[in-house]
């Protein structure tokens, strides 16, 4: 029996869900905001969740609203809902937990950080990152693709183990329960990202050398954007990289539009051929490539594939 979810044809699943910004009090007593994901199975759901939202958020039929509650509050009024609640791209400099508000979410979560499953991972960080902060180790990790630019879909994304294509199967497989489980995580090379290191406001530029970089090494100005993998420097926990044993792979991807030689016109028809950008970088060899589009775009694009860049 399938449970929630918006199934078509019994392939496609889609999910109900809101993104919704919370008002935090960092660690340092100032005002913070981070992004949450929100889950729900039914329409009727999420119909109820938005209506009771829209006393916390004005204006709410715009996009990117900000809440005037707290993640602490809104976990329970998710649950209400029967839906789950996502921190998501969780290290960005700007609204996200880590990023933007605390070291540990369960300064934010109190007593209520079991109710969450899963973290979103977000462009600039993957789970080698993720995993030197000890409080993740009982979290799901997710690679979700930004939603907000249709041809950005399954830039990240998740391979995940169900019986059905439900709410309720993936809801199971977020939390690891029987046998379900996310199995494999793909996404970007976090040094692909554009938060990866810190970036000064000042010069202009992004600042490389030993992480954490906490000012610019050209000009001095501390009027900075912390970078993700500095970010994850200072407030992780654990000296070792190494990921709990029930951690699935992360999958390095680099999106086709990133790799040399590769415009719009030959992206059109290289995914009119074959279909998805997932099945260029991970089905096709080199021969299907070259036949298709020659040498040299075939060479870059094996290279991107085994991370030579
Ligand atoms: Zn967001
Ligand atoms: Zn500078």
């Amino acid at each position: 029996m399938l449970t929630g979810g918006i199934i078509y044809k019994n392939k496609l699943c889609i999910i109900l869900g809101s993104e919704i910004e919370t008002s935090e009090i960092n660690d340092e007593g100032k005002t913070g905001s981070a992004h949450n994901l929100c889950y729900f199975p039914y329409l009727k759901d999420i119909k109820a969740f938005s209506n009771e939202m829209s006393h916390h958020i004005h204006n709410i039929t715009l996009s990117s609203q900000r809440a005037d509650i707290s993640a602490y509050d809104l976990v329970d009024i998710v649950e209400k809902y029967n839906g789950v609640l996502i921190p998501a791209h969780c290290f960005t400099p700007y609204k996200s937990f880590y990023g933007n508000c605390t070291d540990r979410l369960e300064k934010i979560f109190k007593e209520k950080y079991n109710k969450i499953p899963a973290i979103e991972l977000g462009l600039s960080s993957d789970t080698y990152l993720a995993d030197e902060i000890s409080e993740l180790e009982t979290k799901t990790f997710l690679t979700n693709s930004d939603a907000h630019s249709l041809p950005k879909i399954a830039r990240e994304y998740n391979k995940i183990q169900v019986k059905d294509i439900s709410f309720k199967e993936l809801m199971k497989a977020i939390k690891n329960e029987d046998g379900r489980k996310i199995l494999c995580n793909y996404g970007l090379d976090p040094k692909l990202g554009k938060y990866h290191r810190t970036y000064c406001e000042v010069c202009g530029k992004r600042i490389e050398g030993d992480a954490p970089v906490t000012k610019c090494d050209t000009c001095d100005s501390r009027n900075i954007t912390m970078g993700v993998l500095d970010r994850i420097e200072i407030i992780k926990d654990k000296k070792t990289t190494k990921s709990p044993a029930n951690r699935p792979p992360y999958v390095y991807q680099i999106p086709l539009s990133f790799i040399p030689g590769i415009g719009n016109k030959l992206m059109d028809k290289l995914l009119s051929n074959f279909e998805t950008e997932m099945n260029i970088l991970h089905k096709l060899s080199y021969d299907d490539i070259e036949a298709f589009c020659g040498e040299k775009i075939a060479k870059s694009i094996m290279d991107a594939k085994t991370r030579k860049f």
